[in-house]
């Protein structure tokens, strides 16, 4: 049952081949079984799970249906589950019990879901190799010695290792689509305000994005429908109606037209991911896509001013941890000095005060108009060039990584290594655009993924395009070796 998508999933559960509870104690089985190889859950949340497969079988017994209505996943640890651990990957959080469900646990619950646990994330979801985690690496399925990317890793490698079918996560600047890339999955990252944000602990607010992850197209289609949607309770929300998005997988792509960034295939990519990621465009060109070469000039400049602006915001929103509210405190404080520093010192790990202090700096009266401003500033122009580029094409395609999975503490030493990861996929963060990454093959068993990007809210061409390749392409199709 564990290979199942959640398309056949739905399809089960409609005709009774089996019922959500049996399917949930199969997965759970298995999640204890082979999850202590990865590492990739930080709370599984047996009774929960158990106790929503039979509500969800008892709604289906009335006659309600609905392609989620029993399904099983996990969240993120970043996204509020009342009563249940939330942790952030977070020693300062491993204690706190959120008091309420975030926005997209609460709307995932009432469609139907099943929530298996909480799954394993870089500490605060900063990172891109989910090593900067209080609970331990998590470990990718395609090779036990490398990295699952992050900081949505855990989800990954769960949903890669057939834990389960599918998994939120969230991306501020790759953090679905990178470890989608390394696992051979497909991630997508909705525009900035088409998934609510309240109740999904903040990094970096004005980049934070929630999204799906699954194995394909067609499910990150139907776990995207059950989270997207205007929340009053994020005043960043966008009040946008929602179209079916599994009503527009099978569009043709007749015509469609792919651009191809010369700054996305220069220099610091890995020939074999750039044969790959050309390979793809064939496929897609004969599915009848019309290929342009297309230049965004300032791309560039998006790791500098990324790694200001994500800092700066970091800095400012960890703030609320303080020792006093929730979270750790350290023992015995000398006074109130004391207590902050001792509880933030021992609470936070080395990346994140890393990015406090680099953040704080940003901020700081003199060096505000020097760096944040200069790094908005060059937000806009990353927009521009995007906005220039799609008056051209539909969508545009390059690689996710340009890299693949490097081992488990191989970047360690320089924290700027694993910076240099995100540079391909940054932009859609710094512009608000969402963007999606889909296996694409396979370098020395490792995986490769290839990332689109369209247009705001224009999700639904993303998942098309992917799913048609999927169509004339199995690498979504392939599991990790033992599991
Ligand atoms: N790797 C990036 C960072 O560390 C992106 C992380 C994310 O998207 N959450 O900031």
């Amino acid at each position: 049952m564990h290979q199942l998508t959640l398309a056949e999933i739905a399809r089960g559960l409609a005709d009774k081949s089996f019922s959500s509870e049996e399917l949930t104690r199969a997965l759970l089985a298995r999640i204890h079984q082979l999850d202590p190889q990865i590492n990739s859950f930080i709370s599984v949340t047996d009774d929960l799970a158990i106790s929503q497969a039979q509500a969800a079988d008892a709604r289906r017994a009335a006659g309600e249906s609905g392609a989620l209505l029993g399904a099983p996943i996990a969240h993120k640890d970043l996204f509020c589950t009342q009563g249940i651990r939330t942790s952030c990957g977070s020693k300062m959080l491993d204690s706190f019990k959120a008091p309420y469900d975030a926005t997209v646990v609460a709307k995932l619950a009432e469609a139907g879901t099943v929530t298996l646990g909480k799954t394993n994330m870089d500490e605060f979801a900063m990172g891109s190799a989910n090593e900067s985690s209080h609970y331990g690496a998590v470990k990718n399925p395609w090779s036990l010695e490398h990295v699952p990317g992050g900081s949505s890793g855990g989800s990954a490698a769960a949903v890669a290792a057939r834990l389960l079918p599918a998994a939120t996560a969230t991306d501020t600047g790759g953090s679905i689509r990178q470890p989608a890339a390394l696992t051979s999955l497909t991630g997508l990252k909705p525009t900035y305000g088409r998934v609510s944000r309240w109740g999904m602990i903040a990094y970096a607010s004005s980049l934070d994005q929630g999204g799906p992850l699954a194995r394909t197209a067609e499910d990150c289609a139907l776990l995207l429908q059950g989270m997207a949607g205007f929340d009053p309770k994020d005043s960043t929300s966008i009040d946008e109606p929602v179209p079916d998005y599994s009503a527009s997988l099978n569009t043709s792509l007749l015509g469609l037209r792919i651009g191809l960034p010369k700054e996305y295939f220069g220099a610091g990519l890995d020939p074999r991911i750039a044969d790959l990621v050309q390979a793809s465009v064939k496929e897609l060109e004969k599915l009848g896509a019309v290929i342009k070469e297309i230049s965004l000039p300032n791309v560039q400049h998006a790791i500098p001013a990324y790694y200001v602006i994500a800092p700066a915001e970091a800095s400012s929103n960890l703030s609320r941890f303080d020792g006093v509210r929730f979270g750790y405190r350290c023992e015995n404080p000398k006074d109130l000095t004391d207590l902050y520093k001792r509880s933030r010192g021992e609470g936070f790990g080395s990346e994140v005060q890393r990015r406090i202090m680099v953040g704080t700096y940003a901020l700081s009266a003199g060096y505000y108009d020097a760096y944040y401003l200069k790094a908005q500033k060059i937000r806009r122009l990353i927009k521009n060039d995007f906005m220039t580029a799609f008056e051209g094409v539909d969508v545009i395609l390059g690689p996710t990584t340009p890299n693949l999975a490097w081992k488990i503490g191989e970047k360690n030493a320089d924290p700027v290594a694993a910076y240099l990861e995100d540079v391909y996929t940054i932009t859609a963060n710094l512009a608000g655009l969402p963007g999606l990454s889909m296996p694409a093959g396979f370098v020395d068993g490792l995986p490769v993924g290839v990332q689109l990007l369209a247009p705001y809210f224009q999700e639904g061409r993303l998942l098309n395009v992917a799913h048609q390749y999927q169509q004339v392409t199995d690498w979504h199709t392939r599991a990790p070796n033992g599991f």
